[in-house]
């Protein structure tokens, strides 16, 4: 199993965020990804470096207006801002009615809803070949691999179609599911990363050919917020075509592995022709943003049951963050999946 890295990746270095109104250190950090890389290299898994497929099928998927604000958003902003000033908005539109203005603490409080994603001097370099590296791992199955991992960073699941938060800027397994699209009529996206794929949900919630599963906590009491309820099932041609697998806090293996395989269910009666999922190790008991309790050998049963599906499948790093299991965790899912595909 082929699995793609870009170092340009490592260039977005967020400091802080604010968390419950405290400047908190961002768990989001570079060495996410050399760690997770340097498990991949240690397993013999081959690791390639993605070719450029440009930014036509980031806007496939997004706002074209919002990723053309990315790529000198920095820039402008420094340009302006006072001595020691952080790249976060202070200002948001609301109900988001209204225009971007040219402003640039404007327009970045129009396309960015929270402070975990600030801009940093190489935040467009990384989140530019986090998508391309999604997109040569999507390019990989369409060729004919059985299955492929992406490790793109920064995330994406929480990317919207005009806006970023909750650490994503580009929805990557948005762009990789609709990227197969291209070659498949039916393509799943199932979503294990702890937190709702809010920005999946809203990418494909009006669309019947990309169906959206998420397992997550109650949106009600846990973060990312807003999106993810039980009954938010599409809409349009999409109603149908959406489906919220809502757990408690404190869940164990038991509770993920059922929602799983409902999830699973639900995946093979719309037919699902190819797979991407949106893989968080963030489901770990002693992960930094904990909220359920999964340990190395439940991540490698979801393995064992997502491979069982049979799909050509490209898997999509998300969250997971620098704890103890990280590592083990990562390295029980993907030899699993490996061995089992
Ligand atoms: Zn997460």
């Amino acid at each position: 199993m082929k699995t793609y890295f870009d170092d340009r990746q490592l260039g977005h270095k967020p400091k802080v965020y604010y968390r419950g109104g405290a400047p908190t250190p961002h768990p989001e950090q570079p060495e996410r990804a050399i760690l997770l890389r340097d498990m991949l290299l240690e397993n013999g898994f081959p690791v390639v470096a993605p070719q450029d497929f440009g930014v036509a099928p980031i806007k496939a998927v997004h706002d074209p207006d919002y990723v053309d604000f990315f790529s000198d958003a920095y820039a402008r902003f420094l340009a302006e801002a006072p001595e020691g000033a952080m790249g976060i908005p202070t200002r948001h539109p609301g109900n988001r009615r209204g225009r971007c203005p040219k402003d640039i603490n404007g327009a970045m409080g129009w396309w960015m809803t929270d402070t975990s994603t600030p801009l940093t001097e190489n935040t467009y370099e990384a989140i530019y070949w986090s998508a391309q590296t999604a997109l040569a791992a999507a390019e990989d199955v369409v060729n004919g691999a059985r299955a492929t991992y992406g490790l793109s960073r920064p995330p994406g699941h929480h990317a919207m179609k005009t806006c970023s938060n909750g650490f994503c800027f580009f929805n990557n397994a948005a762009i990789a599911a609709h990227h197969l699209r291209g070659k498949w009529g039916k393509v799943a996206l199932l979503d294990v990363d702890v937190h709702t794929g809010n920005g999946s949900l809203d990418i494909f919630y009006d669309r019947n050919d990309v169906f959206f599963c998420s397992l997550h906590p109650d949106p009600a009491v846990y973060p990312t917020f807003y999106l993810g309820y039980a009954d938010e099932t599409g809409e349009g041609d999409g109603l149908g075509f959406t489906r919220n697998e809502v757990l408690s806090m404190g869940d164990g293996e038991a509770e993920v592995l059922a929602a799983l395989d409902r999830g699973i269910t639900a995946i093979g009666d719309f037919g699902a022709d190819a797979l991407v999922v949106s893989l968080g190790f963030d489901m770990a008991a002693d992960d930094p943003l904990a909220a359920v309790n999964v340990y190395a050998d439940g991540f490698a049963e979801m393995a064992r049951r997502i491979a069982a599906m049979g799909l050509p499948t490209v898997l999509i790093q998300e969250g997971g963050y620098l704890g103890p299991s990280l590592r083990n965790n990562a390295e029980a899912f993907l030899t699993t999946f490996r061995d089992n595909i």
